[in-house]
């Protein structure tokens, strides 16, 4: 008689001892990275700032505030935004380590904390980082089970329009960004998951079935 399942042809000898609790072991109790990306513009902030407010935000997910030079915009709350800090401060808190990962952007420096996601995620919370490309490569190097998901705009003329019609950076500042926007773009292809955000609702909603999908994933023997 064949074998009808993958189990009946398994050597017996070759599979580890049952566990006493056969659910246990199945499903990591670590919390997960979740490394959110995208062209400045794209609405990361609306789209995040959304799924947080949402009833229907996956619980246990939590945000990390991360750190900047540059000056806070008029509607930002330092600690809530991001952390403020003059540059002799940062540089003093890369000297300490105190950064999971830093970069320059347009000229100022952003940095993770390290461990705020690594206390977090030792608790059994997933935490979403919004951070620039480069960083986000740097973190996939240093934690390598990060999921990366990248954000992208409907089109290019849309972001476009949206880094226009935002009405807090002049001209020249724009034009910088869809520089930095064009090489960023190039990078997407290094991560996990696109996400379009043309309506913010879908793009929330894919948010959020990545989070529960990615909470489904049987932990691998390394
Ligand atoms: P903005 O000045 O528009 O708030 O942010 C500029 C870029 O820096 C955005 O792409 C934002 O996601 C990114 N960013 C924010 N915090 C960090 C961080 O801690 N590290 C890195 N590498 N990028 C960050």
């Amino acid at each position: 008689m064949t074998a009808n399942t993958a189990l009946e042809t398994i050597p017996v000898e070759a599979m580890a001892p049952p566990p006493a609790d056969p659910m246990a072991g199945l499903l990591p109790k670590r919390g997960r990275l979740f490394v959110v990306s995208g062209p400045s513009g794209v609405g990361k902030d609306a789209v995040l700032s959304a799924l947080f407010a949402s009833v229907e935000c996956p619980p246990g997910l939590l945000r990390c505030i991360t750190a900047t030079t540059r000056a806070p915009r008029p509607t930002e709350i330092p600690g809530r935004d991001y952390f403020f800090f003059s540059r002799e401060e940062f540089e003093e808190r890369i000297q300490s380590e105190f950064f999971l990962e830093h970069a320059t952007y347009n000229g100022n420096y952003y940095g993770t904390p390290h461990d705020y996601p690594e206390q977090r995620r030792d608790e059994g919370d997933d935490v979403v980082l919004k951070i620039e490309v480069q960083g986000a490569l740097t973190v996939k190097s240093r934690v390598p089970d990060a999921i990366l998901i990248f954000l992208a705009p409907p089109s290019w003329e849309e972001l476009e329009r949206r880094l226009r019609s935002r009405a807090t950076d002049d001209e020249s500042e724009v034009c910088r960004r869809l520089e930095i926007a064009r090489s960023e773009m190039a990078i997407a292809r290094r991560y996990d998951y696109l996400v379009t955000n043309d309506l913010i609702e879908d793009a929330v909603a894919t948010l959020r079935a990545i989070v529960l999908a990615e909470r489904c994933r049987i932990e691998h023997e390394p």
